[in-house]
């Protein structure tokens, strides 16, 4: 069976190459490098360099290749840069998206599983949160992400399309396999952004607000690994592949950790003192996220393997601590 994995040279698309060829699937890649790289490829993965707003583009890989299905990560996912420049948030994440879907119609290819996002909820009504909760994002980038489930919904209406949707929450840690792990340009996200102090690149690490209504005053989301993320989407493409209806999950632990926690964990694992100063909240932040993730685990029988923060922590560190500069200096 063979797959197309669009982003599949950035953070979680490699890791789903990864395990996608781990297990045996012939995997085609397309992806424009504009965050990805080109080092995370797996080295026996078809590679396209291209943009998937590319219509000329798209319909020669899927002339050239017989795809099975599409794993679907092109997108842009920097909830900051989003409010900064939400047209590109705009054409990169839609227009690509819906260029890639008149591509797939065209070519009669029906199943799609995509990336989505706990931003796609915005500030919760209830924790944990459930698939049919409100959806009010409070930032462009999880709007994007919202429309482009809709596109999603309306296209599969009209076409002979089915659809999976995977709203993770924060993505983390790194392959076990020690070859590939997170690096983005410029980081935002706090277990890279931690794990620089005791790599040397950073004097300590900016805890964003100290006066949220949680347990220690600081933000508490819900941390899951990278590879479990990976096994969702290849359960996922199961599932559509067995006749399954279009559908949205979402993906977590279904524990939450503030900030001041996550901290604590990497001092624990690095042995390091890893200095902290308490400042403002940043812009957009809501207090607390954490999944109910049975749906995925009832329906896809997803059994998240990496529980333990400590652990997840642990494989990020041995990668950054072997790869301080991402993949850059390789
Ligand atoms: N955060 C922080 N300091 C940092 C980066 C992030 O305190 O240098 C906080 C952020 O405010 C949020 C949590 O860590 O509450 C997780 O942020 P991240 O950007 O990793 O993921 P997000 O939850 O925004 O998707």
């Amino acid at each position: 069976m063979r797959i197309l994995v669009l982003g599949g040279a950035g953070y979680i698309g490699s890791h789903t190459v990864y395990e996608l060829i781990d297990e045996g699937y012939e995997v085609v890649i397309v992806d424009n490098l504009q965050t990805g790289f080109r080092k995370a490829v797996h080295p026996e993965a078809v590679f396209y360099e291209g943009d998937i707003r590319n219509r000329k583009f798209m319909d020669s890989v899927f002339e050239k290749e017989h795809i099975d299905g599409v794993i679907h990560f092109a997108a842009s996912s920097q909830v900051g840069e989003s409010m900064r420049d939400p047209l590109k948030y705009y054409s990169n994440n839609l227009c690509g998206t819906e260029v890639l879907l008149e591509s797939m119609v065209a070519h009669h290819v029906d199943k799609i599983v995509f990336s989505s996002t706990a931003a796609t909820y915005g500030e919760p009504e209830n924790i944990p949160i459930v698939e049919t909760d409100r959806t009010l994002p409070t930032n462009c980038y999880g709007e994007t992400k919202l429309s482009m489930e809709k596109m999603f919904h309306w296209t599969s209406l009209a076409h002979p399309l089915r659809f999976v949707s995977l709203r993770y929450f924060n993505a983390c840690g790194a392959h076990p396999n020690g070859k590939i792990g997170e690096a983005h340009n410029p980081e935002t996200h706090l277990i890279p952004l931690i794990l620089q102090v005791p790599n040397n690149q950073r004097e300590y690490i900016s805890i964003f607000g100290n006066d949220y209504d949680t347990k220690d005053g600081t933000c508490v989301r819900d941390y899951i690994h990278v590879n479990d993320l990976a096994q969702a989407h290849i359960l996922a493409m199961k599932y559509l592949c067995d006749g399954g209806e279009s559908s949205i999950f979402n993906l977590g632990n279904g524990v939450g950790f503030t900030v001041k926690e996550v901290v604590e964990a990497a001092r624990r694992v690095t042995k390091h003192p890893i200095p902290a100063k308490e400042e403002e909240r940043r812009a957009g932040d809501p207090s607390t996220l954490i999944a109910s993730s049975e749906k995925a685990k009832r329906v896809l029988g997803w059994k998240p393997q990496y529980a333990e923060l400590e652990t997840i922590i642990d494989t990020a560190w041995k990668w950054h601590k072997a790869h301080p500069d991402g993949y850059q200096a390789e």
